[in-house]
């Protein structure tokens, strides 16, 4: 059976002091329940912090993006074997922030989940279709589009990563997609899953979930848990949500 995942998503937040209280609230308050994990992805200069309030702890963690590429001249990346030396378990590949910001295509994410996987960092891929993609009525070709860059590049290694479906209209707006809505995209992304062989790969809904409609969306039979950004920088609220 696939274990529930709930994954922190702290963006670009944080610093050192409320960092510290963060973790010591997650460490301590924790409880893992049917095998319902729980981690929090922050930005790149906390890793060490994370390594030393959550290493060997309960609470996972890990970044918000990686290099597609192993080394060399590369300036301002960061790659996969550097985020393993200090103990990530996760990344973050493919954000709507990443691919609207930062211009990322559906290739580049599929050769950052790959590098994720080859340093044993699991990718958290995301997909998710805009507001005027979903009212074209793309929702599904854009989200399978998505989903395919990273079925090519990861061959073998596709049951080893994680989705995370984000609708970008969803995201930071307060407006979340219905348990309905969440669960049709999820189930067609688990048929498109199936049919490479990686049925078990766990389904994370994202998009403005905190406390309050958590359970609802968890309820889901293809829902495996959560990608939560603005709710996830208030400790107590994140473990509500990783209880739900
Ligand atoms: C996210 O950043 O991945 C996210 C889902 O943000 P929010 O929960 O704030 O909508």
């Amino acid at each position: 059976m696939r274990g529930k995942l709930t994954v922190g998503n702290w963006k670009m937040n944080g610093g050192l002091a409320e960092n510290a209280a963060r973790f010591a609230a997650l460490a301590r308050e924790w409880k893992p329940v049917d095998g319902h994990e729980l981690a929090v992805c922050v930005p790149f200069p906390y890793l060490a912090q994370a390594r030393e309030s959550l290493a060997g702890g309960a609470v996972g963690y890990g970044s918000q993006d990686v290099s597609a590429h192993a080394n060399g001249a590369y300036t301002g990346e960061v790659s996969a074997a550097m985020l393993a030396e200090f103990g990530c378990g996760y990344a973050i590949v493919g954000h709507s922030e990443r691919r609207q910001y930062h211009g990322e295509r559906d290739g580049e994410v599929g050769a950052k989940a790959n590098a994720a996987l080859a340093a044993r960092v699991t990718p958290i891929v995301c997909v998710g279709e805009t507001l005027a993609e979903r009212d074209a009525g793309a929702t599904g070709a854009v989200v399978e589009r998505q989903l395919d860059a990273v079925v090519d590049a990861l061959g073998a290694g596709l049951p080893r990563i994680v989705v995370a479906y984000e609708p970008v209209w969803a995201i930071g707006t307060g407006r979340t997609a219905t348990p309905a809505q969440a669960q049709e995209v999820h189930g067609r992304l688990r048929a498109r899953l199936k049919r490479a062989g990686a049925g078990d790969v766990k389904l994370l809904y994202g998009g403005s979930v905190k406390a309050a409609n958590a359970a609802a969306l968890y309820a889901m039979p293809d829902v495996d848990g959560g990608l939560v950004g603005g709710a996830s920088l208030d400790a107590h609220e994140l473990l509500a949500i990783a209880r739900a």
